[in-house]
């Protein structure tokens, strides 16, 4: 089944015999048993949902993974991610990254004794300098956020080769539309949920797609004892959101690229970052890895005051954190998603009052860029 159809079809619910395409929301918190000793398969919705469950297969079929464990939020799936570590672990993770990110690893894991160690993931040889023997686990974003700088997953996994440092990846940015990270060797893929997979803004998500059984199993038990489980209601949302994820998806991509020309042209941007832009330097890279470059776009202007007069102006275009939905968004890292990294970091990576973020949507693109151009005076 191609990608496309197994956003639709893939995980169908045949089980039930109205005939209902769309599979019903089990608005039930919990499940009768059909006498001692007798389970339909459901006890408690914390533990397992059948709309939840719907779900979970569905993201598992799109990533190629054993199984999926859904959550309430990107952010709680990450937080129950780091639950399979202890205090005396080390991470490796991608120096740019979300900025929930690294407020966990740096405000809560730090203090369980889990330590984070930040190095630039697409830089091979720093990966592999900063393995130590307690190194647990390299947390990957790819592009990253929001920078959009690409790490070569394949040339990770070679480096880890047979140890078992867990390699997990955020996919929320490209979707397994774009990008299948187990089949290059991750072990464990990360999702918001929140952004392209639901797409419309409607609804949070998290989730962890396990490539093996096991990992599985450890993640359900660590979500059913934790318990910052998926609703029904929203997993229904998801569900309908990845119906579309092909089409959004092509769009939005096909909109980004047009974008990322225009903003190229402009005279009064001074760097653009998007990986489909033949010049950037991962483009070769990402040409091979992936089937696509999503619409996430990162650009400088020349000043905080120009960036502030563009978040100002925009009508069409909303001033509003997230991503991935159909409307396009433009934020300004700086003072919102990654207020919590510190200075030095922020300057290093080169977040900085001039920089906006788009998460281009699936609006006409001549609408799109003519919005900008006129927030750019
Ligand atoms: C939004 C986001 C998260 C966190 O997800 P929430 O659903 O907002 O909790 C994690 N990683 C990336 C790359 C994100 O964009």
């Amino acid at each position: 089944m191609k990608p496309e159809t197994a956003c639709i079809h893939a995980a169908r619910d045949t089980s039930h015999s109205t005939g209902a395409v769309v599979a019903p929301i089990y608005q039930s918190a919990t499940f009768a048993h059909l006498g001692f000793g007798k389970s339909t398969g459901y006890d408690y919705s914390r533990d397992k949902n059948p709309t939840t469950e719907h779900v979970e297969k569905l993201v598992a079929a799109l990533e190629g993974g054993t199984g999926a464990t859904a959550f309430a939020s990107g952010m709680a799936a990450i937080s129950t991610l780091m639950e399979l570590f202890a205090p005396g672990d080390e991470i490796i993770a991608t120096d740019d990254l979300y900025g929930g990110s690294i407020r966990l690893f740096d405000r809560i894991s730090a203090k369980n004794g889990i330590k984070t160690h930040y190095v630039d993931t697409s830089d091979l040889e720093a990966v592999k300098a900063s393995i130590t023997e307690n190194t647990q686990a390299i947390f990957i974003e790819t592009p990253t956020n929001p920078m959009m700088k690409v790490t070569d997953i394949a040339g990770i996994k070679d480096i880890v080769g047979a140890c078992k440092i867990l390699l997990i990846v955020d996919n929320t940015f490209l979707t397994p539309y774009f990008f299948s990270p187990i089949a290059l060797g991750a072990d464990i893929v990360v999702h918001s949920g929140t952004k392209y997979l639901s797409g419309h803004n409607d609804t949070l998500a998290g989730f962890l797609v396990s490539k093996t059984a096991e990992t599985a199993e450890k993640l359900n038990f660590l979500k059913k004892t934790l318990g910052g489980v998926l609703s029904p209601f929203d997993a229904f949302l998801v569900t309908r959101g990845i119906k579309t994820l092909a089409v959004r998806m092509e769009k939005s991509q096909q909109n980004a690229m047009e974008v990322a020309a225009w903003l190229k042209t402009h005279p009064k941007i001074t760097a653009v970052y998007y990986a489909g832009l033949p010049d950037h330097p991962a483009y070769e890279l990402s040409k091979r890895q992936a089937r696509g470059f999503g619409a996430m776009i990162s650009f400088r202007v020349g000043s905080e005051e120009a960036a502030q007069d563009i978040l100002n102006r925009t009508e069409l275009i909303l001033f509003a954190e997230s991503l991935g939905g159909v409307e396009t968004l433009i934020t300004h890292p700086l003072t919102q998603t990654h207020t919590e990294v510190p200075e030095p970091q922020r300057a290093a990576r080169g977040i900085d009052g001039s920089l906006l973020r788009l998460s281009v949507g699936i609006e006409a693109a001549e609408d799109i860029i003519s919005d900008l151009e006129k927030a750019m005076g």
